[in-house]
């Protein structure tokens, strides 16, 4: 488990430790593949058909499409919320669909998830809502403490530790949620439509976290229907079209 030394508990020490844990690899190794992938929901939805993807370790890619086009599937497929019905879904090179118990766990904290309703522990303090997990995870409270400051202070939330939930605006809670999404500093982060409730300026200011922590080394995939935000930030762009994908 990556360790900070006691001195650097900044915002960069953060971003530097994640960028040591990719050096060397940024877009040689796989992060993401899908091979011929297709999902079928017990119902007979059929949500995926055929799909096939690589994503590069460092890479930063947006998922665009509308509402039911299974975005949100296939970003459930490589946290392993739900399995293929056919094909391989291979995730920092391991195999989804093999990965149960404790290993899948494992692999998921390696995995940063942002989701579109923030998902926050409304009784919990900002801090607590960071930090649960980690201590969940075991980590020693003196290590805890020691990413609690540097993450916050990266999403602009520093100031607002003891705050609770229902005292923040819509775009604070999602960078809480997206300060608990990298606390551990997992080397992928998925966000499912991360600026679906958000106005243009607080979906801005949560874009240019994601693109800091990828100019860091972390690979990013980000779901969204919002051209707008897409066109500003200039990163490639698979389109998601009846759970079909095309290169644009
Ligand atoms: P998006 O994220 O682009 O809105 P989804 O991946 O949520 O799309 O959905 C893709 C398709 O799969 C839709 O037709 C949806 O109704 C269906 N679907 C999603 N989740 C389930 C589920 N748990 N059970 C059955 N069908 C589902």
């Amino acid at each position: 488990m990556p360790v900070f030394t006691p001195k650097e508990t900044t915002e960069k020490s953060v971003l530097l430790q994640l960028r040591e844990t990719q050096e060397g690899s940024k877009s040689t190794v796989p992060m993401v593949q899908l091979r011929s992938v297709t999902k079928t929901y017990n119902n007979g939805s059929q949500a995926l058909f055929d799909l096939n993807l690589e994503v590069k370790q460092g890479d930063f890619l947006f998922l665009r499409g509308p509402s039911g086009s299974g975005k949100s599937t296939l970003l459930k497929l490589l946290y392993g919320e739900e399995l293929p019905t056919q094909g391989e879904v291979i995730v920092d090179e391991c195999n989804v669909a093999r990965m149960k118990g404790d290993r899948l766990s494992l692999l998921r904290r390696r995995i940063g998830i942002v989701f579109q309703d923030y998902k926050l522990i409304p009784q919990r303090t900002v801090a607590e809502n960071v930090t649960f997990v980690l201590q969940a995870q075991g980590y020693t409270r003196k290590e805890v403490q020691r990413r609690l400051e540097p993450t916050l202070k990266l999403v602009g939330l520093l100031s607002k530790a003891d705050c609770f939930p229902d005292q923040l605006s819509g775009g604070e809670q999602q960078r809480v949620s997206i300060a608990r999404a990298i606390v551990a500093t997992p080397p992928l982060i998925l966000a499912d439509e991360p600026t679906g409730n958000l106005d243009f300026e607080n979906s801005w200011q949560v874009m240019q976290i994601f693109q800091k922590l990828n100019s860091f080394g972390a690979t990013v995939i980000v779901t969204t229907h919002d051209e707008q935000l897409v066109r500003r930030c200039n990163h490639p762009v698979v389109q998601v079209c009846n759970g079909r994908l095309y290169r644009k």
